[in-house]
């Protein structure tokens, strides 16, 4: 069988991974997930809906026929397993309103947070292309336009000595809903999160535009990596490449001084 292309597809509630990047939890998905050309992924919670192999789709949980926005997904996996790929630079986004319904539940007013923030509610692309992987040997995942555009930047520290290893790339609004959600359970209020992590919808990550930059020995996103050399580095060139770092000390947004965290500004 043909190999999936290594992009991630998105759907509402469900990403569509290529097989061969995912490891598996159990004994039972970890074989169906080494045969899989590609595999669903529910993204609220990261688990494995089901997998598309060569005598069809594979559930990997019960009741899969009851799974939020399954249609959509089987939808894109259709068009995948038909041969429709997306144009490489033809990078739509998702809409807002069930992002803004889920905030209204938590009590988190978006209007309000735009305000006082300065920040605007950031719309998931379509699809995403692969950017190799991270420090933590994760796929990394960008818009394709950063995608080419970290690889440029990234061989160019090289050549220079500097090395550049990617912390994060895109993050969709669910996981971020997710961590308010498990926070909220513990027993934080939606203020006191508020004061560490941005709200759902409202980071750049979102985009595929932005990622979290760190260097071999350093722990990931702390302000001691404005003293490294990689740092120096990026500071001297990144706008070159179209990368601009997103939060520098005192910025309006409130968010606190992030040497690590850069974004494409003109895709
Ligand atoms: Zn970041």
């Amino acid at each position: 069988m043909q190999r999936s292309p290594r992009i991630l597809i998105n759907t509402p509630d469900i990403e569509l991974w290529p097989g061969g990047l995912l490891r598996a939890r159990s004994n039972r998905d970890a074989r169906i997930l080494a045969r899989a050309w590609a595999v669903l992924r529910r993204k609220r919670d990261g688990r494995f809906l089901a997998a598309s192999l060569p005598e069809g789709l594979v559930p990997l949980l019960p009741r899969l026929e009851h799974e939020a926005g399954l249609d959509a997904a089987i939808d894109a996996l259709d068009g995948l397993r038909g041969g429709a790929r997306p144009g490489v630079d033809v990078v739509h986004t998702l809409p807002l309103h069930r992002l803004q319904d889920r905030l209204e539940a938590l009590q988190l007013d978006p209007d309000r947070y735009g305000e006082r923030t300065g920040l605007a509610l950031v719309a998931e692309p379509s699809w995403l292309a692969y950017a190799g992987d991270d420090r933590f040997r994760r796929p990394l995942w960008l818009h394709s336009v950063a995608a080419r555009a970290w690889q440029h930047l990234r061989e160019a520290a090289q050549r220079d000595g500097a090395v550049l290893e990617a912390i994060s790339g895109y993050r969709s609004h669910d996981y971020q809903l997710g961590i308010f959600e498990r926070k909220l359970a513990r027993g934080q209020t939606v203020d006191e999160i508020l004061a560490v992590n941005a709200a759902p919808g409202f980071s750049e990550h979102h985009s595929g535009l932005a990622l979290d930059i760190g260097t071999p020995g350093e722990p990931p996103a702390e302000a001691s990596f404005e003293a490294t050399p990689a740092f120096a580095w990026l500071d001297a060139n990144a706008g070159g490449f179209g990368f601009t770092m997103s939060y520098p000390r005192d910025n309006p947004h409130g968010i606190v001084y992030e040497p690590w965290h850069w974004r494409l500004s003109a895709p």
